[in-house]
């Protein structure tokens, strides 16, 4: 149930909402009815432009909440710099970043992974009987995934402020979902990962609002062949080789990580034509040694990401 504005009366010196019933729940259609809500805040925490009222029922917690919903205008500062970085979202790494600065960094998404064996098994465990504990674990998952989507939008953010990034290309959607044939991709396999295309979705926009906080434009490009085409000579063949999560190309004679290849074509926006400057040529010079070693980021629930290190085993 959502109250609009024209039912919600708010007293912002008390601390009071004051809402109106519906006629349908009242005496009298046009009798004055009212439903007077009292809130606290956390210290500094101040109510103001109040656009809606949401009753919501918390199954985990079996009650009943009012969601106070307000529009907070934020100045959105310049950008950090002109850099352009470049997002390819998957399923085998949730997210690869490529960086200007010839970097790569690499999200493996390992706890979507671990939720996504841990839950479903849980959940079907749980007989009829013990449909609210079915409930519960389901409201526990996707609060963790929503926190995860958090923290991965958050972490990239904080990289692209630090590269002087100005605008994040993602690849659009479409791609995520279909292949190049408009056949939705062989989600089979990795079905249990509940990584849907609305997981993406859901993520883009979480990171969008995060990237524009930080006066940073997300872009959503297209991704078409650029899972196929060699970021460093452009050369685009349906033979080039991906093998466990290595692009090879043979012009270049080297093998990148394949998600980073990706990343780098939609950094590049290898479709938009007038785009020519920076489309990969062929005979390119540039390194492509950070193409074959992204920087590899773990989530860890207490401490957020952290660079995967080498474990180094030193007996003497
Ligand atoms: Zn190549």
């Amino acid at each position: 149930m959502t109250w609009k504005q024209n039912g919600i009366r708010h007293d912002t010196k008390n601390n009071r909402v004051r809402l109106s019933k519906g006629a349908n729940h009242k005496e009298h259609p046009r009798a004055w009815e009212y439903i007077l809500v009292e809130y606290e805040t956390r210290p500094g925490v101040e109510v103001e432009n109040l656009q809606q009222v949401r009753a919501v029922y918390d199954q985990a917690k079996e009650r009943w909440e009012l969601h106070l919903v307000c529009k907070d205008e934020i100045e959105t500062p310049d950008a950090p710099g002109n850099e352009t970085a470049g997002i390819d979202l998957g399923i085998s790494n949730f997210a690869a970043v490529a960086y200007s600065t010839e970097d790569a960094d690499l999200y493996p998404g390992n706890r979507l992974k671990q939720d996504g064996y841990y839950f479903p098994k849980e959940i079907a465990k749980c007989d009829d009987s013990g449909g609210d504990r079915a409930t519960r674990l389901h409201h526990k998952w996707s609060e963790r995934r929503t926190h995860f989507f958090h923290s991965l939008a958050k972490h990239i953010v904080e990289r692209c402020v630090e590269k002087g990034v100005g605008r994040i290309n993602v690849g659009d959607l479409a791609g995520v979902r279909e292949n190049e044939n408009g056949e939705s991709k062989n989600w089979g396999k990795h079905g249990n990962l509940d990584l849907h295309g609305w997981a993406f979705d859901g993520f883009t926009s979480i990171l969008e609002y995060k990237a524009k906080v930080a006066g940073i434009e997300v872009v959503e490009v297209s991704e078409r062949d650029t899972s196929k085409t060699c970021c460093v000579c452009g050369k685009e063949d349906d033979s080039q080789r991906v093998e466990r999560g290595l692009y090879v190309c043979e012009e270049c004679d080297a093998a990148f990580n394949a998600d980073v290849n990706g990343a780098e074509n939609i950094r590049l926006d290898i479709n938009d034509e007038s785009n020519s400057e920076s489309a990969p040529s062929l005979g390119g010079d540039r390194s492509t040694g950070w193409l074959a070693q992204p920087g590899v980021y773990l989530h860890d629930l207490s401490r957020g990401f952290q660079p995967r290190t080498e474990v180094v085993d030193c007996k003497p």
